[in-house]
């Protein structure tokens, strides 16, 4: 039995209540905290709050810490830069780490054609990017993004995103020109077939959906997650992402992957493109591409980006030194130090420990994943598949108080899902997945 955790307050510490009773104060409500404790510090894959409590972390700052928390390269590499300059716009006077982190990324992402990269502050700044080179390369107007997806909280990234609340849910008027496809999930397929029996069905009303909703011929892009991250870790069947991969070449409706939660390692493959052997037009990525500092990158053909006209594209902080220096810094790890290993590693264990819970527990009503991207729904009824976001909360709740940081996902807010550092040990990660279990365990006898 091994004990990276260390809880020696009640949760949350006094320290923490402090916090969080200023924070009530001074910062908006809707910047919501899905935990109720303070950080402090972090390495790897622990954090240690305001009160000296010590946690394992599933969450990995939302998909950001693939490489670990405080990574020795990453935090050494962030310290030199910083000695020697923090901000200059590349607009304004250029530097080489933005260059070099360009050249690593062109070479690292898939796709034989010559590639070229810019990078963005954040997630939703590099899809409106590639939204914008997309738009100008094609000229049409119209995009796709699937039913369940996430792209951002900006007007059209909220647009993108095929789920409400809380994103789009007031904000509105969101952008013209967005059209959401049925997603092809298999556990609630949209068309209540069964997998062992439908044929693929979903790929066959490929055609029905640009029938009843858009000239093909009008559509920029199509923008998809090759893993859903906040919709709740659902992958696309094999076949149905080849039919429509086919008809966007027929109609030149260029393919945007959004690896921005899938990206840097998650999936066992640095690209979760890659494990549908499909190449996109257009890659953007963000959240572990820098260990931690805020960055987005898009990766786009040459002949594709070089059409747009000098200074139709970038940004003041868009790049920043002390981010593309993390971000090589990111790349070296993956190089060097058996990251994608690791990922595939925790994958199987993080696994077979879910598909127990769902042997045990019945309100487990199913499993799924890539790699180490691995979620669980909780269900009230395993025939109705009435969803039980009550339960997740209860556990999330459990597993603070007993040391674990997890995170929930899905439309319904009823699934549990695990972003851990891919450095985790072994040890840490079956203490945590211990924790999980006694959460899941505790909410199913309720
Ligand atoms: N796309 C995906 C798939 C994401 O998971 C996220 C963030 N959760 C975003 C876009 C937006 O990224 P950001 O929050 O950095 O804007």
């Amino acid at each position: 039995m091994s004990n990276s955790i260390k809880i020696n307050t009640k949760i949350p510490g006094p320290e923490s209540q402090r916090l969080m009773a200023r924070k009530e104060q001074e910062v908006p409500n809707a910047i919501y905290n899905l935990t109720s404790v303070f950080i402090k510090n972090a390495h790897g894959a622990l954090v240690t709050d305001v009160d000296g409590n010590t946690f394992i972390d599933f969450s990995g700052g939302i998909g950001v810490l693939n490489v670990g928390h405080t990574h020795s390269r990453v935090v050494e590499t962030i310290g030199k830069q910083a000695n020697n300059l923090t901000h200059s716009c590349f607009h304004a006077l250029p530097y080489e780490s933005y260059i070099d982190l360009a050249a690593k990324i062109n070479q690292l992402t898939p796709g034989s054609k010559k590639k070229k990269t810019m990078f963005s502050n954040s997630g939703a700044e590099a899809v409106e990017n590639a939204v914008k080179i997309a738009r100008y390369f094609t000229k049409r107007p119209a995009l796709l993004s699937f039913e369940h997806g996430y792209h951002g909280r900006t007007h059209l990234t909220m647009t993108l995103t095929g789920k409400v609340a809380p994103y789009s849910k007031g904000f509105g008027p969101g952008m013209p020109n967005v059209y959401h496809m049925p997603m092809p999930f298999c556990y609630r397929c949209p068309y209540d077939k069964k997998i062992e029996t439908c044929g693929y069905y979903c790929a066959d009303q490929i055609l029905e959906y640009f029938a009843k909703n858009v000239d093909p011929e009008t559509v920029a892009a199509l923008i998809f997650e090759p893993v859903l991250g906040e919709g709740g870790f659902v992958s696309f069947p094999q076949p149905y992402i080849e039919r429509l991969a086919a008809f966007c070449r027929e109609h030149g409706i260029l393919i945007i992957a959004d690896e921005i939660q899938t990206g840097w390692g998650r999936t066992g493959k640095l690209f979760a493109i890659e494990n549908y052997n499909l190449e996109p037009d257009i890659i953007v990525t963000a959240k572990s591409i820098a260990g931690g500092m805020p960055l987005g990158s898009i990766t786009a053909p040459a002949e594709m980006v070089d059409v747009i006209h000098k200074g139709g594209l970038g940004g003041t902080f868009s790049g920043n030194p002390v981010s593309c220096a993390a971000g090589l810094a990111v790349v070296e790890a993956f190089e060097n130090e058996n990251v994608l290993e690791q990922a595939d590693q925790i994958g199987k264990s993080v696994r077979a420990r879910f598909s127990e819970f769902y042997e045990k527990y019945p309100i487990v009503g199913d499993v799924r994943g890539r790699g180490a991207m691995n979620a669980f729904e909780l269900v009230l009824n395993r025939d109705t598949k009435e969803p039980a976001p009550d339960a997740v909360l209860q556990i999330l709740s459990f597993c603070v108080q007993h040391g674990l940081i997890v995170l929930k996902a899905g439309t319904y807010a009823n699934c549990i899902r695990t972003l851990m550092p891919l450095v985790i040990s072994e040890e840490a990660l079956n203490e945590g997945l211990d924790v999980l279990e006694e959460a899941v365990k505790a909410v199913n006898s309720m």
